[in-house]
């Protein structure tokens, strides 16, 4: 049984990788065509787990479904108001900010989430 779920948990995490930014349900529609018998609710958990142990973070973006992400690196999201694809952005000039809000504010800061949004190239083509 623990043997089992360390295997599903590994093939759940490769598929998380596999995947750009999904949500728990891209996840499960990905693992259908290889792993059929890992149920919906299997997946909802173990992204869940991976999340609460710092494997993933979960990025809630413009009040849409829970996205899960493997990087776990401090980095920010842009994602696209048309399709929803969400991209990586990696800023130096952000770098730092946390110090800054501390002094301003006497607050220890743990982490933050910037999000940005807008067109993406893609949508933008189609559009015009
Ligand atoms: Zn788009
Ligand atoms: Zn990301």
């Amino acid at each position: 049984m623990q043997e089992r779920q360390t295997r599903q948990k590994s093939i759940i995490y490769d598929a998380l990788k596999g995947l750009d930014h999904p949500t728990a349900t891209e996840v499960y529609v990905r693992l259908q065509e290889t792993h059929p018998t890992i149920s919906r609710a299997t997946v909802f958990r173990v992204l869940g787990g991976f999340a609460q142990n710092g494997r993933a973070v979960e990025l809630r973006l413009a009040g849409k479904d829970v996205r899960y992400d493997y990087n776990v690196e401090q980095h920010y999201h842009v994602h696209c108001k048309e399709c929803g694809r969400v991209a990586d952005i990696f800023l130096p000039v952000l770098s730092g900010i946390g110090e800054e809000i501390k002094m301003a504010s006497g607050f220890s800061v743990e982490g933050c989430t910037v999000e940005f949004f807008g067109v993406c190239p893609t949508c933008k083509e189609k559009i015009s």
